[in-house]
């Protein structure tokens, strides 16, 4: 008798789909090892293509009902005990180039980390760059969050971005297509970015690498950065400052199991050792609620959180 497909595992499935396949897949991969909090469970298969046409010949192939998620360098992420069924797909170092261009130019691969755009475009006498040498994350992670620091958001320096769907056509997107607002891309949610060239405006070398060092300089003094963090939990809600109101809860430290909010910058929740995805999320929760009673606003998660409870 032929063994009953539907029994087998995603892991075991999947190279028959797709024989020339030039990336890497692996099974049961722990999350926890790639995202910035420590926790979760593991992808039921993470992928890392390698390259574009890799990555459409994949997305081609797999099955619609195959639930799919990207992730980047995992710092606005928190990964639920349970992990993610499906295919996680995760860019690496294909997709990491960056080639500065004339006319203050940067075509930037997906995967590169935003510290390495701003220490390239400062070594391109590039300004506009500055603010990403302070955000931990991936270029692809940046133009999905619209991220955005010391006043400039990613969607100021876009011209195009560059992606595959999940039908694996490769498609660009103008910057108005991005659809951007606060920490928000409206581009379509199946789209992995693979890449984006964009703009900023000719500056002195020196100018550039002392705002690099007050972004340091910041970073260091007012956010916990050398915890297991997610960076800032809520979006400011129109008119205020999340940290604010979590300070005026009276949030400020408060702990369950292994989640606590930060004493240094309450906007931030830390896995202070051996905190689970449940702890933070139920922590934030209760953040939401005791900042609920207490001034009435409601906060909005900024923080992604994905997959399923253990
Ligand atoms: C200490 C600390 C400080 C931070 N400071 C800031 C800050 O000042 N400003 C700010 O905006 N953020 C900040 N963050 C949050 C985070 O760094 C940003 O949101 C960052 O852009 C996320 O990038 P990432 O590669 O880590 O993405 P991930 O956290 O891995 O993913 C975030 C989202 O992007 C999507 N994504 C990732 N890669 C791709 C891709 N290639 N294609 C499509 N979608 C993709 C994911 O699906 C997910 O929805 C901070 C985080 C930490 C831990």
């Amino acid at each position: 008798m032929q063994p009953n497909s539907s029994a087998q595992s995603l892991g075991d499935r999947i190279p028959a789909l797709v024989p020339d396949l030039r990336g890497k897949l692996i099974p049961a991969q722990p999350l926890a090892d790639l995202a910035w909090f420590r926790v979760g469970g593991p992808a039921e298969v993470l992928f890392s293509p390698a390259d574009e046409n890799d990555l459409s010949y994949f997305l081609a192939n797999l099955p619609a009902d195959v639930p799919l998620y990207t992730i980047g360098l995992g710092s606005n992420l928190l990964v639920r005990d349970g992990g993610l069924p499906g295919v996680v797909i995760r860019l690496g170092k294909p997709f990491a180039a960056i080639e500065p261009l004339d006319g203050a130019r940067l075509r930037v691969g997906a995967a590169a980390a935003d510290k390495r755009v701003a220490l390239t475009a400062e070594e391109a006498g590039i300004g506009g760059f500055a603010f990403y040498f302070g955000i931990p994350g991936s270029i692809g992670g940046a133009l999905r969050m619209n991220a955005g620091a010391h006043g400039t958001e990613t969607c100021q320096r876009v011209v195009e971005v560059y992606g595959v769907d999940r039908s694996g056509a490769k498609r660009t997107f103008s910057n108005a297509e991005m659809g951007y607002a606060y920490r928000h891309s409206s581009a379509p949610a199946d789209v992995i970015f693979t890449g984006a060239l964009m703009e900023g405006f000719a500056a002195d070398k020196a100018e550039i690498r002392a705002e690099m060092a007050a972004v340091a300089e910041h970073r260091e003094t007012k956010q916990p950065i050398k915890s297991r963090t997610g960076g800032s939990t809520f979006k400011n809600p129109p008119g205020h400052s999340a940290w604010k109101l979590i300070d005026a809860a009276g949030c400020r430290g408060l702990q369950i199991g292994g989640a606590q909010v930060s004493e240094m910058h309450c906007n931030f929740l830390i896995n202070v050792g051996g905190a689970t995805g449940a702890d933070i999320e139920t922590l934030g929760e209760e953040v939401r609620r005791r900042v609920k009673e207490n001034s009435g606003v409601e906060l909005e998660w900024e923080i992604k959180r994905i997959g399923v409870a253990a």
